[in-house]
């Protein structure tokens, strides 16, 4: 989409800090960092959030979370945490899919969900 900063991106026609490339998905830094490690995976092509996502899709998601695997590896995670925010609503600002991998923190503290029967 003409006026999507992702779609930018994806052609070099803004700058970014690429981490991996290939025919259907590119990963780069996300410019303001919520974790030691902040990456963004997307695809190429412009899918506004997995509420569009549609079966022909499926190839392309499966990618993405390879890709966050291959860079978690790459970057020594052993722990980390995959986001689709979707909507304003789940915090989407961008409205060209992507998968945040954050990652990088020294303990679990304040990073599980909240338990029913831990956090009582
Ligand atoms: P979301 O809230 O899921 O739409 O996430 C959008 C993410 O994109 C945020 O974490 C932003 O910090 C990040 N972001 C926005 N603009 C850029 C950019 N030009 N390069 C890299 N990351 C960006
Ligand atoms: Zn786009």
């Amino acid at each position: 989409m003409a006026d999507c900063i992702f779609c930018k991106i994806v052609k070099r026609e803004l700058p970014a800090d690429f981490l991996y490339e290939d025919d259907a998905v590119v990963a780069f830094k996300d410019i303001k960092p919520s974790a030691p490690v902040h990456y963004l995976i997307m695809p190429k092509n412009h899918i506004e959030s997995v509420g569009h996502l549609e079966s022909n899709h499926a190839e392309v998601i499966s990618k993405l979370i390879f890709t966050a695997k291959k860079l978690a590896a790459d970057a020594n995670l052993k722990g980390y945490k995959l986001v689709f925010n979707v909507g304003r609503e789940g915090g989407q600002i961008i409205d060209h899919l992507h998968l945040h991998l954050l990652g990088g923190w020294e303990k679990d503290e304040g990073r599980r969900l909240p338990h029913p029967d831990l956090d009582k």
